[in-house]
């Protein structure tokens, strides 16, 4: 995973519109511009 990214998902923001993630069964979503990301296990 992009070193990046990993940093705005320890602070529960959204990559790629910085605003607050949302946590959903395993997987990471943003209800601002529909990014999401699951967590590979
Ligand atoms: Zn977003």
């Amino acid at each position: 995973m992009n070193e990046e990214i990993k940093e705005f998902l320890k602070q529960g923001i959204c990559p790629n519109c910085k605003n607050k993630l949302a946590h959903k069964e395993g997987c990471i979503e943003c209800e601002f511009c529909g990014w999401s990301m699951c967590e590979e296990a």
